[in-house]
């Protein structure tokens, strides 16, 4: 059997994405030894016993001690708070990547603490559900889905590409990209169709104590879709709005000029209009199929029941 792709990896946040991570790892054996840190003793405790790490650590530093790769999997928010507390333990050579939905402020807030000699990629992996801690992850989440790397300029090339080859390993498709274009792109795919959930399932509960349970009953339709995008883990939503301000804001001004085009059209009774438009959205729906982005119906989330156990190597 050939050797491990590394010797240690260090997860630093053991939640959905860090925990999934974890049964990806071991479904292909791609590291001799995964070493772990997370907010509280509760959860650190659940990684262990549920074997997603071999050893945690109370605190960040002692995780990455030997690491050969450290991946942040932490809200965005706290991603730069870690870092300085992980710079001076960090083994010369290592690779320190993160997981965030959102890399300008990663590159902003992570960059300046990583020590010279140690090679840091920031990661994004386009894949979840709205799930989250240890108990969530499971090891077909990346399988078929992106992972966009963001290195800085002049990263070293093998540093990327090993960083590369780990996430094809894990079952992605990489591409690489730099953090402003990634934070913009993903401001119209994701952020946005996000808040829009959030925004609609909180207007219809507003609506709900004069419709007596409607919004309920009837949602089966598309609403109940939002509702599921809607229940996403408020810490790492909020962390990603606070940190990409302006390409959100930059995708909201432009929504809002087109919600008003349709608003204007249904009032006027521009039958013209609509119709144009909704054929116009249809065939980008037909493209995304065709691109086979949305194989299974789940969009950007997938079901936990798409994780067979038995694929997780212990
Ligand atoms: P999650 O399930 O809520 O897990 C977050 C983990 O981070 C938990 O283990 C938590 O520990 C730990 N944590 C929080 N604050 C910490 C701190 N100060 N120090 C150390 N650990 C800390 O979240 P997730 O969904 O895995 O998201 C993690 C990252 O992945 C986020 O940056 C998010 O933007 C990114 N991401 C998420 C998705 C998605 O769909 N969920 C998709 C792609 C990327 P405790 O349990 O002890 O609090």
């Amino acid at each position: 059997m050939s050797a491990p792709m590394f010797k240690q990896v260090a997860l630093i946040g053991i939640g959905l994405i860090g925990s999934s991570i974890s049964h990806a790892i071991r479904r292909k054996g791609l590291s001799a030894r995964i070493t772990g840190h997370a907010r509280t003793a509760e959860t650190r405790a659940k990684a262990v016993e549920l074997g997603l790490i071999h050893s945690a650590f109370e605190t960040p530093a002692e995780a990455v001690k030997g690491a050969d790769l450290v991946i942040l999997c932490a809200p965005v928010g706290v991603c730069g708070p870690i870092a300085a507390e992980i710079a001076s333990s960090l083994a010369p050579g290592a690779i320190v990547t993160d997981v965030g939905s959102v890399k300008a402020a990663i590159v902003r807030d992570v960059g300046p603490h990583i020590p010279k000699g140690v090679h840091f990629v920031p990661g994004h992996p386009i894949a979840g559900t709205e799930q989250s801690g240890p108990e969530a992850g499971f090891a077909t989440l990346f399988d078929n889905r992106w992972c966009i790397l963001t290195p800085p300029e002049g990263q070293d090339p093998a540093a990327v590409a090993k960083l590369k080859a780990f996430w094809e390993s894990l079952g992605s498709n990489v591409e690489l990209m730099t953090p402003a274009h990634h934070d913009m792109v993903l401001a119209i795919t994701s952020h946005l169709p996000q808040l829009i959930a959030y925004n609609i399932v909180g207007t219809a509960d507003d609506l709900q104590a004069v419709t007596n349970q409607e919004v309920i009953k009837f949602s089966a339709g598309g609403f109940r879709d939002f509702t599921r995008i809607a229940a996403s883990d408020p810490t790492m939503w909020r962390d990603v709005f606070l940190n990409n301000k302006e390409a959100v804001l930059e995708m909201l001004g432009r929504f809002n000029e087109d919600l008003s085009m349709l608003q204007r059209a249904i009032r006027f009774g521009d039958g013209d209009a609509l119709h144009t438009f909704f054929t116009r959205t249809r065939a980008i729906r037909r493209g995304i199929v065709a691109a086979g982005q949305d194989t299974s119906g789940e969009g950007l989330y997938k079901s936990r029941t798409a994780a067979p156990a038995a694929d997780v190597k212990k």
